[in-house]
């Protein structure tokens, strides 16, 4: 019911497309930072989603955070299995079935409504391969942490986790050497007063509505939205983007449009995976290639005594340390599901249990890509079912040693023992890059170093696809920050034309 409050009718949209300025195709963090963005300058943006809208919030600001049986079923109604898969694997896929190794989300929001809300920035070194520098990018971030709330951005966003013994433990860790800070989270941390009442954590569902910018198509200038509405193709029409092909997957019915500009949006891989579908790799080869995640070691430490308060600590990157480690606790719990609403809000008073997840720098291969697959219907439309072939370098095999060696020291740091460790696949830390990167240079990118596709005027990108490479730094905050300067560079453009009209 509140869907149908929510959301604009397809048909009104098919017939009046001319009236739509930029179609953006996802709506989680990358969809939505720029389409709010793009309306607030008063352009007329439609959001199309191939899920369902299920909810308003993030799972763990609402009141199913309590309910540890229900928020893995909430999961279970929009989300899919994937296969990230070594080369080895792939070329004897005819012998052995692909396995199904990792999820995509697919609803409104995306998956900003079940991530971790964990975001610090990429380091200045992190951007030595983009085509612009951290300096210039800061701004974004400043921005992007005041949109999505970071904890400790700033003087009126305090740390979400203030206790003694975090700060000690800080301490300690920083005397043996770590960069040890408190985890930034996108927890809106700000007292309740004067009017401001606490979001939460940061989902683009609700950043949508908030922004106020959300509108039944054709009544009002807004952001309008589709969902339930998978593009299953682009289609060109020499430098421009001519079609896009709609499946409504209620009832089944397909639509055509003809798009102004259009805007990717579908999350790393899968904006990928629709240019491959939409054969925008005829032009270049590097379409789908150079695709990356990050090294996943996950594990427990076991502390003597309870602590009695919660503790979220992260290990920033440097220059000399190419990865990160976050540390939460302390809970009963001894192993994270990504299946439930957050691991460390819940923390308890008796629990001896840390966790701690390390994301590596993973090395960026051209082989390493995504592959359309002859047979099979993708769940998100669209002829072609798809897999990722990923493998290790030796410099990754090398630099998962290190994070492992290094986990003893950490522990001894805090007083704790370290009991478990796993190396987790490629995929599962859900920080998918590349597939259409940029670059200022057309001949070795895919798009501009704004997110603008080379060889269409009217096409754009505006998640992790187009990164080519990324920091230790979880990727949400950068999604997020790359969105909004992508939206910025489209109004900066329009009105470099108009005062150019002027002129003349
Ligand atoms: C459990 C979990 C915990 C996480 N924790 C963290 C964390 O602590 N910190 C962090 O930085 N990151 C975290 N992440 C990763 C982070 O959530 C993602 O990197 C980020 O949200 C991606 O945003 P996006 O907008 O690019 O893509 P998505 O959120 O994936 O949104 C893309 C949307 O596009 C839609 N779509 C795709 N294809 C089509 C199509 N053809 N037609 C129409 N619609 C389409 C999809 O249905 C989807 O809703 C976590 C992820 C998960 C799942």
């Amino acid at each position: 019911m509140l869907a149908s409050i929510l959301e604009s009718d397809i048909e009104a949209v098919a017939k009046a497309a001319d009236k739509v300025d930029y179609f953006v195709i996802g709506s989680g963090t990358a969809g939505v930072t720029s389409a709010v963005e793009l309306a607030s300058a008063g352009f007329n943006v439609v959001i199309i989603e191939a899920g369902p809208f299920i909810t308003a919030n993030h799972v763990g600001t609402s009141p199913f955070r309590s309910q540890p049986e229900i928020v893995p079923k909430i999961h279970a109604l929009v989300k899919y299995d994937t296969s990230w898969i070594s080369e080895e694997n792939f070329n004897s896929r005819e012998a052995t079935p692909l396995i199904k190794n990792n999820t995509a989300w697919s609803l409104v929001g995306g998956r900003t409504v079940f991530w971790g809300g964990c975001a610090p920035r990429f380091i200045p070194s992190d951007f030595a391969d983009w085509p612009f520098s951290y300096e210039e990018f800061a701004p974004y971030y400043d921005e992007a942490e005041r949109i999505i709330h970071v904890s400790g951005s700033a003087p009126n966003r305090p740390h979400f986790i203030k206790s003694d013994w975090q700060y000690a433990a800080m301490e300690k860790l920083r005397n043996s050497g770590f960069n040890a800070i408190h985890a930034p989270v996108s927890v809106d941390t700000e007292s309740v007063a004067n009017g401001h009442i606490s979001h939460g954590f940061d989902s683009s569902v609700a950043r949508l509505l908030r922004s106020g910018k959300l509108v039944p198509f054709g009544e009002k200038q807004g952001v309008s939205l589709l969902a339930n509405t998978v593009v299953v193709k682009i289609e060109a029409d020499g430098e421009k983007i001519s079609k896009l092909h709609l499946l409504e997957t209620q009832t089944k019915k397909r639509y055509e449009l003809t798009p102004k500009n259009v805007i990717l949006a579908c999350g790393g891989i899968q904006s990928t995976r629709l240019a491959l579908v939409s054969g925008l790799d005829k032009e270049s080869d590097l379409v789908g290639k150079y695709v990356s995640d990050h090294l996943f070691v996950q594990g427990l430490m076991k502390l003597r005594e309870p602590i009695g308060v919660p503790l979220y600590i992260l290990l920033a990157a440097t220059e000399q340390l190419p990865y990160q480690v976050q540390i939460q606790g302390a809970f009963d719990a001894d192993w994270y599901s990504p299946y439930h609403s957050t691991v460390w809000l819940d923390h308890h008073q008796e629990g001896t249990n840390i966790l701690f997840y390390c994301f590596g720098i993973g090395s960026v291969q051209k082989n390493n890509r995504v592959e359309l697959l002859e047979s099979g219907e993708c769940p998100r439309g669209g002829k072609s079912e798809y897999c990722v072939v990923i493998d290790h370098s030796d410099e990754d095999r090398e630099l998962i040693k290190t994070m492992m060696a290094g986990m003893p020291e950490v522990g001894k740091a805090l007083g704790a023992e370290v009991v478990r460790m796993k190396e987790n696949p490629p995929g599962s830390a859900l920080h998918e890059i590349g597939g259409l990167r940029m670059g200022k240079d057309p001949s070795n990118s895919v798009t501009d170093p704004n997110g603008r596709f080379w060889r269409y005027q009217n096409l754009y990108c505006a998640d992790s696809s187009t990164w080519r490479n990324q920091g230790a730094a979880n990727p949400y905050l950068t999604i997020t920050a790359c969105s909004l300067r992508l939206a910025r560079k489209i109004i900066a453009d329009k009105h470099a034309r108009l005062a150019r009209t002027a002129k003349i």
